[in-house]
C-alpha cells in the first residue's frame, strides 16, 4: 500500500466547509455533497446525534469548554471518512490541532460573506448559533457577531480556497467550489456507479450512474483511486509511445504498489493509430491479459488512445469499465468529457464509435510539461472555445503568450473543463444543447478536411472560431468587434486566424454542406453572441455571401 493519507489528500479525499455563521456552510455543502455524488455531514447535526442534545443544551450544560471537546471527538470521527462533504462549525479549526487534523485528510473551501449579509441572515433567523445569543435571550445578538468577525477576520482569510458567497446562487456556488478545488460528477450516463464505503457506518456512496473527474497529481496515485473506487484488475495500460516514454512506468508502479496485476499495450503515436486494426489488437491484448467484465483498462495519452481504449472497452465483453487519463491539453479539456469513443475509417474520421462513459477522468496537469508547444497550442484553441460558451474569466486568462499560459495550466484546465461539464450534464447524448461545442467547427472541420489534414485541428477551429465570428457579427447576432477580439486572442497564442489562401473557397463551402452537422440544404453554425454566450442551431442560407 502506498502512504494512504498522503495520496488521499489528491483525491476523494473529503472536502471540508468552513467559515462564519451565516456564511452558508450547510446549505451549500449539501447541494455540493448532492453535485458530487458523495455523502454530506454536518459536524453540528453529527454532534447532536452523538449526544443526542441539541447544541444549545449542550451549551447551556457543559459551557463552550464542553461543546468543543465533543466537536473534536465528532471531527476525528469525521475525518476517517474516505470521502464525504463536511460542513464545520463557525469555529471549528480555531485550534490548531482540528486544523492539522483536517488539512492532512482532507482539503478546506473558506466559505466568506460580507458583514450585512452575515447580519442579515443572522436577524432573519438563518442562523442560529449559541454563541450568539445573550445570556436569557431568545434572539442573536448582531453586536456579537460582528465582534467574533472582527476577532477571527486573519483566520477565516488563512485557508488557501476562499469562496464569496454574496448574491450567488447556490448552483453558481457549487459550480465555483467544484471548480476551485477541480473535483466534479458527471450525471446522466449510464456508467456503472462506485461501490466504495466510507469508513463511517452509515454513510456509504450514494449510488450514482455518473462518473467522477478530478484534477490533481494524479499519476502517482492512481493505484490509489482505482481501490478507492472498488475498480477490480488485471488492468489493461493502453497508450502510445510518446507518453509512455514520460509516464507508463509512474503508472505501473502506482497500479502495482496496490496489488494490481498490469498489462501495457503501446500504440504507435498519432491519428493513423485510430482504426478497427488496432482496436482488435487491443482486444486480444485484452483477452491475453484475462480480462474479464469486471477488469478494468486504463488509457493514458491523447484524444487518439482515449477513444481507441474507450472504444475497445466499450465493444469488448459487451463493455468493460475503463478510466481515462488525458494527458495532451486537449483531451484534457474536451475528447476526454462526454463519453464518447471510437475510430475512423478511410472514407473518414469518427465514423464507428459509442457512447461509454469512462468510470473516472483523472487529469494530472504537469504532464503537459511534456507536450510538444504545437499540441499546447493546438489545444489552447479549445480552451478558447470554452471560454467564448461559457467563461468570460477563462477567455481573459487566455488572451497571453503561451509563456504566460503555461503558468495557469491548472486553472485553465479547471475552468475549461467546468464549462464542457455543464453542457454535457445538459445534453448527455447530443440531442440539442451540446451543438454549442461546434462553435468554430463548422467552418474549422471544413477547412481541416480541405487542407487535407495538413492544418492541425486547433489551428482550424482557431480559423473557424474568427469566420463564425464574423459572420455572426455579418448577421446582427455578435457585438461588434467580438471576431477581433477571439483574433487577437488566437494570434498572441500563435495560431493562425485566416483561411490559407491556397485553399478554394467554394471546396470549403462544399465541405461544410456535406459535413455531418448539416440538415436539409442550410448549414447550422454554433454562432458567439458575445464573450461567455453562444448561440446553437443558428440557420444561414446565404453563406457564400456572408462568410467572407
Ligand atoms: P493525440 O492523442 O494524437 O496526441 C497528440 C500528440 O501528443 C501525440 O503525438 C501524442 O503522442 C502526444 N502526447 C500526448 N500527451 C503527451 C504528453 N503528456 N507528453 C508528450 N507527448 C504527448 O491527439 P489529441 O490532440 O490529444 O486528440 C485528438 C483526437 O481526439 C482526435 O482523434 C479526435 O477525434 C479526438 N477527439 C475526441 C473527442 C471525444 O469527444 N471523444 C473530442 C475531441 C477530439
Ligand atoms: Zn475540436
Amino acid at each position: 500500500m502506498t502512504d494512504r493519507v498522503n495520496s488521499i489528500q489528491y483525491f476523494f479525499n473529503p472536502i471540508f466547509l468552513y467559515g462564519p455563521p451565516g456564511s452558508g456552510k450547510t446549505s451549500v455543502g449539501r447541494e455540493l455533497a448532492k453535485s458530487l455524488a458523495l455523502p454530506f455531514v454536518d459536524l453540528d447535526q453529527l454532534i447532536e446525534e452523538q449526544t443526542g442534545k441539541s447544541i444549545q443544551e449542550i451549551f447551556d450544560e457543559q459551557g463552550e469548554d464542553g461543546f468543543r471537546k465533543l466537536e473534536k471527538k465528532a471531527l476525528q470521527d469525521v475525518a476517517k471518512l474516505d470521502w464525504g462533504v463536511i460542513a464545520l462549525g463557525g469555529g471549528t479549526l480555531l485550534t490548531h490541532e482540528n486544523k492539522q487534523l483536517v488539512e492532512q485528510v482532507g482539503v478546506i473551501a473558506s466559505l466568506s460573506a460580507s458583514e450585512s449579509v452575515l447580519v442579515e441572515r443572522l436577524e432573519t433567523g438563518q442562523v442560529n448559533r449559541p454563541l450568539l445569543v445573550n445570556d436569557g435571550e431568545e434572539t442573536p445578538d448582531t453586536g456579537k457577531l460582528r465582534a467574533l468577525l472582527d476577532q477571527r477576520a486573519g483566520h477565516y482569510a488563512s485557508f488557501k480556497f476562499q469562496i464569496g458567497t454574496d448574491s450567488k446562487g447556490p448552483d453558481e456556488l457549487v459550480l465555483e467550489i467544484e471548480t476551485t478545488l477541480g473535483a466534479f460528477h458527471v450525471r446522466g450516463m449510464a456508467a456503472r456507479a462506485g461501490n466504495a464505503r466510507g469508513k463511517v457506518s452509515g454513510l456509504a456512496r450514494p449510488v450514482s450512474t455518473g462518473y467522477d473527474i478530478r484534477i490533481s497529481p494524479a499519476l502517482d496515485s492512481l493505484g490509489v483511486a482505482l481501490r478507492m473506487n472498488g475498480m477490480s484488475g488485471p488492468i489493461v495500460i493502453v497508450t502510445d509511445q510518446n507518453v509512455a516514454e514520460g509516464y507508463l512506468s509512474r503508472i505501473e508502479r502506482s497500479l502495482q504498489a496496490e496489488d494490481y496485476p498490469t498489462r501495457a499495450v503501446i500504440i504507435p503515436p498519432g491519428e493513423e493509430s485510430k482504426t478497427m486494426v488496432i482496436v482488435s489488437q487491443l482486444w486480444e491484448a485484452f483477452l491475453d491479459a484475462g480480462l474479464e467484465r469486471g477488469s478494468s483498462v486504463v488509457a493514458l495519452g491523447g484524444g487518439v488512445v482515449g477513444d481507441l481504449a474507450g472504444f475497445a472497452a466499450a465493444t469488448y465483453m459487451r463493455g468493460i469499465p475503463w478510466v481515462n487519463v488525458p494527458t495532451s491539453l486537449l483531451a484534457m479539456v474536451d475528447a476526454s468529457l462526454g463519453g464518447k469513443t471510437g475510430v475512423d475509417l478511410p472514407q473518414g474520421k469518427n465514423l464507428v464509435g459509442a457512447f461509454h462513459a469512462p468510470r473516472m477522468v483523472l487529469v494530472d496537469p504537469s504532464a503537459l510539461e511534456t507536450l510538444p508547444r504545437d499540441e499546447q497550442r493546438s489545444g489552447m484553441a479549445e480552451v478558447i472555445k470554452a471560454g467564448l460558451i461559457g467563461d468570460p474569466k477563462l477567455f481573459n486568462l487566455s488572451r497571453n503568450s503561451l509563456e504566460v499560459i503555461k503558468e495557469d495550466f491548472e486553472e485553465i484546465i479547471r475552468r475549461a473543463m467546468a464549462v464542457k461539464i455543464q453542457v454535457i450534464e445538459a445534453d448527455p447524448f447530443e440531442e440539442g444543447l451540446r451543438a454549442v461545442l461546434n462553435l468554430g467547427h463548422t467552418v474549422g472541420h471544413a477547412v481541416e478536411k480541405v487542407s487535407n489534414y495538413t492544418i492541425r485541428h486547433g489551428e482550424a477551429v482557431a480559423i473557424g472560431m474568427v469566420a463564425e465570428a464574423r459572420l455572426s457579427e455579418r448577421i446582427g447576432l455578435a457585438e461588434r468587434g467580438l471576431a477581433d477580439e477571439i483574433a487577437d486572442a488566437c494570434k498572441l497564442i500563435g495560431l493562425p486566424v485566416d483561411i490559407p489562401e491556397n485553399l478554394p473557397r467554394e471546396d470549403i463551402l462544399e465541405a461544410m454542406k456535406v459535413d455531418k452537422k448539416r440538415e436539409g440544404a442550410k448549414v447550422k453554425f454554433a454562432l458567439p453572441v458575445k464573450i461567455g454566450e453562444v448561440r446553437p442551431g443558428v440557420e444561414v442560407s446565404d453563406i457564400e455571401a456572408l462568410l467572407w
